[in-house]
C-alpha cells in the first residue's frame, strides 16, 4: 500500500488502476467512484491500523472494456502496470504509470466516433484575442492559431473537443466555462510552468527535431507557441510515448472561413442535431454517402467550414461537377474507397508504438487501395484530382513491401509469432525449417498411432499447461500400450505422453520460443520503416479522406437532385425552387413547396415575412441558410438555379433554444444572441431572425422587433441580407416604408373554418396573424376558442396593452359574462363564426348540435 499511496499522490486527479498480477485493483475512494460506474464488485480489504479499505478489481484483460467506460464517465484513468518480472523481482515488484487516459487523449475505438475527430484543446487567453491549438492524437493532427474570442468560440464549437487544457490561475472568459460546461466537455488544469515560453519551445523543438522555431513558423508568435508546447507536453506526459505521428504543425487561418457562431451552428443543424435523438436531421446526414471513416471526418470538417473564397469554392465545386458527370467513376471509386481502412487512425496506432501486426496489413491493404482509387481519379480534368491522384500514386508499391512481409491471417498478439510470411526472411525460413520435420513427425501422430492402436477416436491435441498429448477414451484403455505415460485424467478419457514425443515438444518449443522472437524483431522492423514514412503515408491518407469526401458530395447532388450554385464575390442572394434539403430527405411523401429568394442591395435587402404558424417561416428561412452555407462548401445545392454572393458569416436567431439548461431564460439567450448579431453582422453577412422578441410582452417585443428590423436597414456597416419572420403584423407598415425592405408573406387559404396552408412565398404582407385559427385546429375546446376570439376583438379596438396589469385587472374585475356583453360585439362574433359554417357540408345532427351550442353562448 505505500507503493500504491506514492503513485496515488502523483496523480491525485486520476482514478489509479493498479496492476497485481493478472488484476488491474482500485482502492478507497477511487474503488467507490469505479465499482459504480463499472457495476464492480465493492469488497474491502483489511489494512492493519486504517482499518478497511474499500476495494474492487478485474481481470487485467478486461481493461479494454472498463477504461474507456471510465473515460467517457468523465475520469482520468491512471494505468499503473508492473514494470519488472515479478519473477526477477527482489522485493515488491516495481510499479509505474505507463499511461493516463482522459477523454481529450483516448485512442481507444470504444469510444471514438469513426466520423468525428477527437480533439483535444489548449487554450492561453490574451486580453482580446485567445491562442489555442487542437490536436487530435488518434491521427496526430495538430493545429495552432490565434483570435479574437469569437471567432475563438465559433471554431469550440465546430470542433467540439473532447477536453480542454486551461493555465492554471487564469480567468477564463465566462463563455468558454459556460460553454464547457453545457457540453460536458473536460476542463484541465494545467500548471504555469508548462506554459512558459523557454519550456514550450523545448518540448516542441525536441518533438519535431528542430533546432529552431522558425522552420515550424513559430518565430517571434510568443502565445502560439506557448499554448502548442503545453498541449505537446500535456500528450506526450500522458500517452508517455513518442507520439512520432504527430509530424507537423499547421498555423490555422480561421480567417478562410466562413464564421458560424455557436448558436448558428446549433440552430442550422450542420453536424449535430438540436435533439440528440433526431440523428436525420442533420445536414451531415444528407449529405454522407462517404465510405471511409476518413471521409466521414473530412466531410464533418467541411461541413463545419464553409469557405470564403470564391476561388476556392468554384474549385471544389468544379471537381463535384465532373464527378457527378462521371457515374463510371463514381461507382469505381465506391468499390476502391470501400476496402481502404482508417488509414489516419493506424498510422496514429504506428506512431505511438500501439500497432499490431494486423494495423500494418490493414495499412497495406489499404495502400494498395489507394492507388486504385488514383487509377480512377486519373481520367478526371479537375486540377484538384490531379493533385489527388499524384499523391495517391505515390502509394504504389508501399502497400507490397508490407503485405509480402505479412501473413494473411493474423494474431492480435505480436510476441507469439504467426506473423510473418514463409519466404519474407531467410533466417527465419531456416529456422522454421530446422524444426519442420518435428511438426511433421507431430502431425502425423495421430494418424499413426490410430492405425497401430485400431482406435479410430484416438486424438492428439496440445495445450498450454500440458504440452502435446495422446487422448484415448476410457473404453480403450485395454489398448494403450506400455510406453505411454499417463498425465491427465478427463470425463471420458486419459491423456498420455510418450518419451519421443516429449523430446520431440522440448526441441521445438525451444526453437518456437526463437522464432517468436525472431518474428518480434521482424514485425518491430517492419513498424519502424513504416513509421519512417509516417509523413508520406498520412499525406495518402488524407488524400483519400479529400476523394472520398468529393464522392459523397458528388452522389448527394446526383441522387437528391441538387444543382452547381453560381457563387460571386459581391453581395445577393437569388434562388430558384429552392428547399429545404433536409426535411424533403426526412420526409420523401411530403409534397415540399419549392420556394425562390431573390435578394441584393439594389433591390430588397431585406425580408419581413409574415404568416400564421405552421406556414412555413422558419423552413424557408433555414433552407436559406442551408443552401448559402452548401454553395459555399462547394457543395450542390437544392434548388433549381442559386445564385449566391459570398457572405462572411450566417447569423442565426431561430427556434426555441437549448440552452434554458444554463439558467438563463428564453428571452435572455434571445436577447444575447441578437445582441451578438447587431454587433458583429457585416454587410456581407445573413443574418435570419425568427419571433425575435416573442419571449416578452406584446408592445416591448414589437418594439424591439422594430428597433432591431430598423437598425439592420439604417446602419450601412450593419447592412446585412436579412430575413425577418415576425408575427407582428404591425411592423408590415415598417417594411413597406423602407427602402431596402420588402413585404413578404407565406400563403395560406382559407376554407371555411379550415386554414390550408400553401407553404408559398409571396410578395405582400399577410393580412391576419390566424394565431386563433391554428389553435383551434389544433383542438383548443371551441369555449377557448370563442373566449380568446371575444378578447382579442376587445383588444383590437379598445387599445389595451396586454401587459399594463392595471388595465388587465380591470377587465379581469367584471364578471366574465358581463365584460363583453355589448350586443356589438357578440353580434360580430356570431356573424363571424356563421359565416365560417358550412350547411351543406353538416349531417342534421351536427347542424342542430351547432345551433344548440350557438344559441347557449350568444342568447342564454
Ligand atoms: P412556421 O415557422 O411558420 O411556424 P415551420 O417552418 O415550422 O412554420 O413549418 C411548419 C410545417 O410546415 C413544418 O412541419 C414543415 O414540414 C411544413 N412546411 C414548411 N415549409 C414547407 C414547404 N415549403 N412545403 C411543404 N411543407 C412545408
Amino acid at each position: 500500500m505505500k507503493q500504491y499511496y506514492e503513485i496515488k499522490a502523483q496523480n491525485p486527479d486520476c482514478i489509479l488502476f493498479f496492476r497485481m498480477g493478472d488484476f488491474f485493483e482500485l482502492f478507497e475512494n477511487d474503488a467507490e467512484i469505479a465499482s459504480k460506474i463499472l457495476g464492480l464488485t465493492l469488497t474491502s480489504r483489511n489494512n492493519g491500523a486504517s482499518g478497511n479499505t474499500p476495494l474492487c478489481g478485474f481481470p487485467h484483460h478486461a481493461s479494454e472494456r472498463y477504461f474507456p467506460k471510465m473515460v467517457a464517465a468523465g475520469y482520468k484513468v491512471a494505468v499503473c502496470e508492473q514494470v519488472e518480472d515479478p519473477k526477477l523481482a527482489k522485493g515488491i515488484v516495481k510499479r509505474a504509470i505507463v499511461e493516463i487516459i482522459s477523454a481529450g487523449t483516448s485512442m481507444n475505438e470504444a469510444i471514438l466516433d469513426a466520423k468525428a475527430a477527437s480533439y483535444l484543446c489548449a487554450i492561453l487567453p490574451q486580453k482580446n484575442t485567445i491562442a489555442f491549438s487542437f490536436a487530435d492524437v488518434t491521427t496526430g493532427y495538430f493545429a495552432v492559431s490565434e483570435s479574437p474570442i469569437p471567432n475563438f468560440e465559433s471554431e469550440l464549437a465546430r470542433r467540439m473537443p473532447k477536453e480542454i487544457l486551461v493555465p492554471a490561475g487564469m480567468d477564463l472568459p465566462q463563455s468558454i466555462v459556460e460553454f464547457a460546461r453545457s457540453e460536458n466537455i473536460l476542463l484541465t488544469t494545467v500548471a504555469e510552468e508548462h506554459y512558459e515560453w523557454k519550456r514550450a519551445s523545448e518540448v516542441i523543438e525536441n518533438h519535431f527535431k528542430v533546432t529552431s522555431l522558425e522552420s515550424l513558423g513559430l518565430d517571434g508568435q510568443v502565445e502560439k507557441t506557448r499554448v502548442s508546447g503545453a498541449i505537446l507536453w500535456y500528450l506526450i506526459d500522458q500517452k508517455k510515448s513518442e507520439l512520432s505521428h504527430i509530424t507537423h504543425l499547421e498555423l490555422l487561418d480561421l480567417g478562410e472561413y466562413m464564421v458560424l457562431d455557436p448558436s448558428t451552428l446549433r440552430n442550422l443543424e450542420l453536424v449535430r442535431p438540436l435533439n440528440a435523438d433526431d440523428v436525420r436531421s442533420t445536414l451531415m446526414s444528407v449529405l454522407d454517402y462517404t465510405v471511409t471513416a476518413m471521409g466521414g471526418r473530412r466531410l464533418r470538417e467541411w461541413i463545419s467550414h464553409p469557405l470564403i473564397s470564391v476561388r476556392k469554392i468554384e474549385e471544389r465545386s468544379e471537381a463535384i461537377a465532373e464527378l457527378v458527370a462521371n457515374p463510371i467513376v463514381l461507382d469505381e471509386l465506391k468499390l476502391a474507397l470501400r476496402e481502404i481502412l482508417d488509414m489516419e487512425r493506424l498510422l496514429g496506432r504506428v506512431g505511438s508504438g500501439r500497432a499490431n501486426a494486423r494495423d500494418l496489413y490493414g495499412l497495406g491493404k489499404s495502400l494498395s487501395k489507394a492507388v486504385k482509387v488514383a487509377e480512377s481519379l486519373s481520367s478526371l480534368k479537375s486540377p484538384i484530382f490531379h493533385a489527388l491522384a499524384e499523391t495517391l500514386l505515390s502509394a504504389e508499391g508501399k502497400g507490397d513491401d508490407i503485405l509480402k512481409i505479412l501473413n494473411d491471417e493474423l494474431p492480435i498478439t505480436v510476441r507469439e509469432g504467426g506473423m510473418i510470411r514463409t519466404g519474407a526472411d531467410a533466417e527465419l525460413d531456416r529456422m522454421n525449417a530446422e524444426i519442420q520435420d518435428r511438426r511433421e513427425w507431430i502431425a502425423s501422430l495421430e494418424a499413426r498411432e490410430r492405425e497401430r492402436l485400431g482406435v479410430n477416436t484416438l486424438k492428439v491435441g496440445y495445450n498450454r499447461v500440458f504440452g502435446y498429448y495422446i487422448e484415448v477414451s476410457k473404453i480403450h484403455s485395454d489398448k494403450i500400450p506400455p510406453e505411454y505415460i499417463r498425465k491427465q485424467t478427463t470425463v471420458n478419457a486419459e491423456r498420455y505422453i510418450t518419451p519421443e514425443m516429449k523430446e520431440c515438444e522440448t526441441i521445438i518449443s525451444s526453437a518456437e520460443s526463437r522464432i517468436h522472437d525472431a518474428e518480434y524483431r521482424i514485425f518491430c522492423r517492419l513498424r519502424e520503416s513504416v513509421n519512417a514514412e509516417r509523413h508520406e503515408l498520412q499525406q495518402i491518407a488524407e488524400a483519400v479522406a479529400e476523394t472520398d469526401a468529393f464522392f459523397s458530395l458528388s452522389v448527394a447532388a446526383r441522387k437528391r437532385g441538387y444543382v452547381r450554385a453560381e457563387v460571386f464575390e459581391g453581395t445577393g442572394i437569388e434562388i430558384r425552387g429552392g428547399f429545404h434539403p433536409v426535411i424533403v430527405s426526412a420526409n420523401p411523401d411530403l409534397a415540399f413547396v419549392p420556394n425562390d429568394v431573390s435578394l441584393s442591395p439594389d433591390a430588397h435587402r431585406m425580408m419581413l415575412i409574415t404568416g400564421p404558424n405552421m406556414a412555413g417561416k422558419s423552413t424557408y428561412l433555414r433552407q436559406t441558410g442551408l443552401i448559402v452555407l452548401m454553395a459555399q462548401i462547394g457543395s450542390f445545392v437544392p434548388a433549381e438555379s442559386a445564385r449566391i454572393g459570398v457572405v462572411d458569416r450566417i447569423f442565426t436567431r431561430v427556434g426555441a433554444s437549448d440552452r434554458l439548461s444554463r439558467g438563463l431564460s428564453t428571452f435572455m439567450v434571445e436577447m444575447i444572441e441578437t445582441a451578438n448579431i447587431l454587433r458583429n453582422a457585416t454587410e456581407k453577412s445573413l443574418v435570419l431572425l425568427d419571433e425575435i422578441g416573442r419571449g416578452t410582452s406584446t408592445f416591448d417585443g414589437l418594439s424591439i422587433a422594430w428597433a432591431i428590423f430598423e437598425t439592420l436597414h439604417d446602419n450601412p456597416k450593419r447592412a446585412a441580407i436579412t430575413l425577418f419572420a415576425t408575427h407582428y403584423h404591425e411592423m408590415t407598415t415598417l417594411a413597406d416604408s423602407l427602402e431596402h425592405a420588402g413585404n413578404y408573406q407565406i400563403a395560406v387559404r382559407e376554407d371555411g373554418d379550415k386554414l390550408i396552408f400553401l407553404h408559398r412565398i409571396l410578395a405582400g404582407a399577410c393580412d391576419s396573424s390566424y394565431g386563433i385559427h391554428v389553435a383551434e385546429m389544433a383542438g383548443l375546446p371551441s369555449e377557448v376558442v370563442r373566449r380568446a376570439r371575444k378578447i382579442l376583438l376587445r383588444l383590437e379596438k379598445s387599445h389595451i396593452d396586454p401587459s399594463d396589469a392595471k388595465q388587465v385587472e380591470k377587465m379581469r374585475e367584471q364578471p366574465q359574462v358581463d365584460m363583453f356583453a355589448s350586443p356589438d360585439e357578440d353580434t360580430q362574433l356570431l356573424l363571424e363564426e356563421l359565416r365560417r359554417l358550412k350547411p351543406e357540408e353538416m349531417t342534421p345532427l351536427q347542424a342542430l348540435q351547432t345551433l344548440t351550442e350557438l344559441k347557449a353562448h350568444y342568447a342564454k
